[in-house]
């Protein structure tokens, strides 16, 4: 496969969809971004990376940090958790933010990859390394080789001055038994974890280990590989929060977005992507982003489908 020619085909079909949608303002910080950058990046389960526009530009990777946090709780329980009697795993049909279903379904969130659900995630991994941002910080800078990544302060500062709904959410599910550590506790890592800025080359190598069954980059093992299996199930059906039937439809692979425009994306086996444009559709994926992942499948028939 010559991965630099996809790239600059999917960039030539995608880019005049850069600057489409909306910029998240919701977190004021994050409003700072020009909607119009674009750029996408491609790992190979070899460590090749290859990338075309802005694929070396830090954006801030919000949700997409969902999808670590839940890899480092099950490698840290060592197969042994309980961490799915706390969260589900169905796609919820509503939006990243919502309480609604939580009352419904007594404090337990549909999946780990709504806010909800990734409270919980969070909450877990703090009990299990006493410090749950710092050891997504620490894992995400040997994955990805970048020893220069950090936490964004002004955004993680801006979340939680905005941060109203990500603490109801936190005090409902506490009121119901399901967080383990302090409400405050739980939301400032997460919002720490949020607010981590990294390139598309970055991502794309750090989530390497989706398309490698479970290795790191190192060589050694993160997880079993039917976790790694089941990590890339649940962002198949609830990585892109209640539009995953349609991005399955377009798309066809496991992916997780984050209202930073970022969209990590595996093709188990072969390789992992990571596409970046702020511009999000009402969902909150990015507009660029999702025609993108669309075009590099159809081009490639690299669907699991
Ligand atoms: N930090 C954001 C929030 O909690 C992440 C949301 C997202 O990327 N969808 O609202």
């Amino acid at each position: 496969m010559d991965y630099q020619a996809v790239l600059e085909e999917v960039a030539a079909f995608a880019r005049p969809f850069a600057g489409q949608g909306q910029v998240a303002d919701y977190i004021p910080a994050l409003e700072r971004v020009s909607a119009d950058r674009f750029g996408i990046a491609v790992a190979d389960i070899n460590g090749a990376v290859h990338g075309v526009g802005d694929w070396e530009v830090p954006f801030s990777v919000q949700s997409i940090s969902k999808t670590f946090s839940l890899a480092l709780v099950m490698a840290h329980a060592h197969g042994d958790d309980d961490i799915w009697k706390r969260v589900g795993r169905e796609p919820s049909g509503t939006p990243f933010n919502s309480l609604v279903q939580l009352e419904w379904e007594n404090g337990i969130p549909r999946n780990p990859f709504i806010n909800a659900g990734a409270l919980v995630v969070t909450d877990r991994l703090q009990s299990l390394t006493g410090d749950a941002s710092t050891t997504m910080l620490h894992f995400l800078r040997e994955e990805s080789g970048n020893p220069d990544l950090a936490f964004d302060q002004a955004v993680a500062g801006s979340e939680a001055d905005h941060g109203d709904r990500n603490a109801a959410l936190a005090h409902f599910m506490a009121s119901f038994g399901n967080l383990e550590n302090p409400v405050p506790s739980v939301i400032e890592h997460y919002f720490w974890q949020c607010s981590i800025e990294m390139s598309c080359r970055d991502l794309a190598t750090a989530g390497s280990f989706l398309a490698r069954h479970g290795v790191r980059a190192d060589g050694t093992r993160l997880l079993q590989a039917r976790e790694a299996k089941r990590i890339n199930a649940v962002m198949l059906t609830c990585g892109t929060y209640d539009a995953a039937g349609e991005f399955a439809y377009r798309v066809g692979l496991p992916a997780k977005s984050g209202v930073g425009g970022g969209i990590i994306a595996v093709v188990p086996g072969r390789c992992t992507l990571c596409v970046w444009s702020p511009g999000l559709d009402r969902r909150g994926n990015s507009v660029a982003g999702a025609a993108a992942l669309d075009h590099f499948t159809t081009l490639t028939g690299w669907s699991v489908f």
